[in-house]
């Protein structure tokens, strides 16, 4: 997506070889409009998957995945990182490897929004190891329900994510893919 290729370009920092910040669109501030473009990708690329619901995980996912669960016309759900008191009944719980934190968390779904006919499309805002990706995708699967596909907005392909959900048979669509990180530097896979 080259609108949001620019913009990592113009605004986005290389914290590392392996992190890049981009708080003034995604992370910390958010581009509404920017968002909505987003949602329209996904929309185009995953309208004829019969997706039944859209999960994302909390809490820079909320953005982009409002969005597209908005132009399709779909419900859309929370994965929680932390387990609160006020949700009530029973949940699936799976413990994630927080890539940039380096810890590990519950994530948690309420067994009131899932059910086995659910096809459910996960989006999240980065994917680097895809831990928080798999987490997402064996709650949908320990509800019985299918993962129709995966909507990154920030692929880092020099990590081992993709590989790893691909192996797994699941449908990634990420709209920017970067292939090297640097100090300034900032390079993204040719589509
Ligand atoms: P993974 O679970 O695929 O290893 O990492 C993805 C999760 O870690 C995303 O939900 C995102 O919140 C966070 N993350 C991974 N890499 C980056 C990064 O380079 N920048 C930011 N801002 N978040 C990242």
């Amino acid at each position: 997506m080259k609108k949001l290729e620019e913009r990592i370009l113009k605004e986005g920092r290389a914290l590392s070889k392996e992190v890049l910040k981009v708080d003034s669109f995604l992370n910390h501030a958010v581009d509404t409009k920017l968002m909505y473009d987003i949602g329209e990708e996904f929309k185009k690329y995953f309208e004829n998957h019969n997706i039944t619901k859209i999960f994302t995980i909390e809490s820079s996912g909320i953005a982009p995945a409002v969005m597209t669960a908005f132009l399709m016309d779909l419900p859309m759900v929370t994965l929680k990182k932390k387990t609160s008191k006020i949700l009530n009944g029973e949940v699936y719980q799976t413990t994630v490897h927080s890539f940039t934190k380096d810890s590990d968390y519950e994530l948690t779904l309420s067994k009131d929004y899932i059910n086995s006919n659910d096809k459910v499309l996960i989006i999240d805002d980065f994917l680097a190891n895809g831990e928080a990706a798999k987490g997402a995708a064996r709650l949908v699967e320990e509800a019985g329900a299918k993962v129709s596909g995966i909507g990154i907005v920030i692929e880092k392909s020099f990590q081992l994510g993709r590989e790893i959900l691909e192996e797994k048979g699941y449908d990634i669509c990420s709209l920017a893919r970067i292939s090297k990180l640097d100090k300034d530097v900032i390079e993204f896979i040719e589509e």
